[in-house]
């Protein structure tokens, strides 16, 4: 119950589509969404697969809960071998793709191989079939997804130009609104000749609803009586947290390289302002009662999806830039040409640095608007140095001699919080599967909001360890049901366990929970070992490591990393090296390379 027992395969390379049976033990291992991804990837691509190559895949996978009345059922996931930081990597995204996959009769569907020319795929109830792109193949993702939507009266995930060059940053987007941002899955599409893939389901989930309904009662009624998600987010969106990460001096500027924006830069882009100035509607996932989309009308007229925390940050602190309506049109143009906004952001700010220093003559100033916007349309394009800037910021500062300029975990940029001013999440940057993800354990919600429970002290190291890696193991499970993040906010493990087992009629608590979460965190552990990282890849940028906050609350701060990790390594059953111990692997049925 709850599944649709179907997997989709599509080989690109024969032009073969088949079906296949979801196996009933690996659902029950593995949950869906990001756990079954992991599971696919590390069963079918070799670990040292050229990302790039036929031979990688992509699958993409909905969960147990979605499409299901469960708060926040719009999500699905994809997971791959990332071209940018080689680990095996999953990105989820809301929007109304996953629930129509579902509805289409799939729990998964894997791409692989590679097309001679560019295709599109439309999956619907009746037929799967593969199109010729031609029409679609160099237009921005708005353009194709109202192409290829109005032409199959489907859902639509595409990519734009930047994934077409297999820039390492670039996204894939879903009903060209949502993201399935990080580790540049959009290059993957490229190299695979898929621009699109549209679907259109109409299938009933079957729910066990033993006591479904209650659950989701009962989750639905927390997730509006709690502040974040019943006051702050669908009143601000995520840009709520421009005021609160900056006041606590966390809020990174200029590259980290300060880590607080005096008080009036911030209100420019604040959740407060934009709310009271630019705000012109709400836009929600499917199934979502906490709607944190917005749209703003900026002072010319325009309109525009309203740019999430991450973007106003990456697009605004991150770069000294205070103007608003810059930060809204470059989040835009990355959505069309199909880039990650994190990482597009953070690496023009690290090319601002780079600039400082003398080792580029760019023209790339701090906070320069026409700088700012022609830097995401030659990165979009591939264009002149954008082609540098399209392949991250790692790539970039290693070239121009500086790696160490580069504020990015295992290759991947890291996003709005500077660890130094919260310690745990420091340690959950370094030990992010990943790379350098505040998704993997939000402590954040712990050491800065308070949420769910209790209010850690940030700046302690104690304790954190444990709070890192159970937060690691629930956030792997939510992603694998998959519901949307920031339900932790407000919902505990209880509610999480209760719709899953309400939902499928198995039998399932707390206890269960945590262990299929260690189960995946470990499984891509031992995937992204196999791939040839290893401890010296839980590290952080040396800035955040060994250069002291100068001035505000974070003053005199750094992470000290160390004893945190060896203490996460003794708790996860894992080697002084880094490498989980066979009794672990036993215990999660890992040991026979499941
Ligand atoms: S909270 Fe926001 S991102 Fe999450 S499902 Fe709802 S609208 Fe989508």
């Amino acid at each position: 119950m709850a599944y649709m027992n179907k997997i989709l395969r599509v080989d690109l390379t024969a032009g073969k589509i088949t079906d296949e049976k979801l196996d009933e033990q690996t659902a029950k291992m593995f949950i869906g969404g990001r756990g079954l991804g992991a599971k696919i990837i590390s069963d079918e691509v070799d670990s040292k697969t050229d990302p790039l190559s036929a031979a990688n895949k992509i699958v993409f996978t909905t969960g147990p809960l979605t499409g299901t009345k469960a708060p926040t059922s719009g999500r699905f996931s994809a997971s791959f071998k990332s071209p940018l930081t080689n680990t095996l990597t999953d990105c989820h995204a809301g929007g109304h793709f996953g629930p129509w996959l579902k509805m289409a009769g799939y729990d998964a569907l894997i791409i692989q191989g590679k097309a001679d020319e560019p295709v599109y795929l439309s999956i619907s109830d009746e037929t799967v079939e593969l199109f010729d792109a031609s029409e679609v193949w160099g237009k921005n993702t708005s353009q194709t997804d109202d192409i290829l939507g109005k032409k199959h009266d489907g859902k639509v995930m595409c990519i734009g130009s930047a994934g077409e060059k297999q820039s390492l940053i670039s996204s894939i987007m879903v009903n060209a609104k949502r993201a399935l941002g990080r580790g540049g899955i959009g290059a993957l599409l490229g190299s695979k000749n898929l621009k699109a893939i549209v679907a259109l389901g109409s299938q009933k989930i079957a729910i066990q609803n033993d006591g479904f309904d209650r659950a989701v009662f009962e989750a639905t009624a927390l997730l509006k009586e709690k502040a974040v998600t019943g006051e702050s987010l669908p009143s601000r969106g995520t840009t709520v947290l421009v005021h609160v990460i900056n006041m606590n001096g966390m809020y990174p500027v200029k590259n980290f390289q300060e880590s607080q924006w005096p008080f009036d830069k911030a209100e420019l882009t604040s959740g407060e302002r934009i709310r009271d100035e630019f705000f012109s509607g709400r836009q929600g996932c499917y199934g979502c009662p906490i709607v944190c989309g917005h749209k703003v009308k900026l002072e010319d007229g325009r309109e525009f999806k309203s740019p999430e925390f991450e973007t106003v940050w990456s697009f605004g602190a991150d770069m000294d830039n205070t103007d608003f309506a810059t930060i809204a049109e470059a989040g835009v143009l990355c959505d069309q040409y199909g880039l990650d906004t994190i990482s597009a952001g953070a690496t023009i700010a690290a090319a601002m640095e780079l600039e400082e220093m003398g080792k580029i003559n760019e023209g790339l100033k701090w906070g320069d608007r026409e700088v700012i916007l022609r830097a995401v349309h030659m990165m979009g394009k591939g264009e002149g140095f954008g082609e540098e800037l399209a392949k991250g910021s790692k790539l970039l500062c290693e070239k121009y001699g500086a790696p160490e300029v580069s504020m990015a975990v295992k290759g991947m940029e890291m996003p709005a919080y500077d660890p130094r001013g919260a310690k745990g999440m420091g340690l959950a940057y370094a030990t992010s599967n990943r790379g350098g993800c505040h998704l993997r354990a939000y402590m954040v919600s712990p050491e800065v909001l308070g949420t769910p429970k209790e209010m850690l002290d940030r700046f302690s190291t104690d304790g954190k360890a444990r709070w890192t890696m159970d937060f690691q193991d629930i956030s792997a499970f939510v992603d694998s049901l998959v519901l949307c993040r920031f339900t932790q906010f407000s919902l505990g493990i209880d509610n999480y366990a209760e719709m899953y087992a309400a939902a499928t009629g198995i039998e399932f608590d707390a206890a269960d929970l945590m262990k299929v979460g260690a189960r995946i965190y470990n499984i891509e552990r031992m995937y992204n070992l196999s791939a040839g990282l290893s401890k010296e890849d839980d590290t952080l940028p040396n800035r955040l490591l060994n250069e002291r906050v100068t001035a505000g609350p974070a003053r005199g701060q750094t992470v000290k990393l160390k004893g945190m990790l060896k203490e996460y390594y003794d708790l996860r059953g894992w080697s002084k090296e880094g490498v989980p111990e066979a009794w672990r692997l036993k215990e999660y049925g890992l040991d026979r390379g499941e």
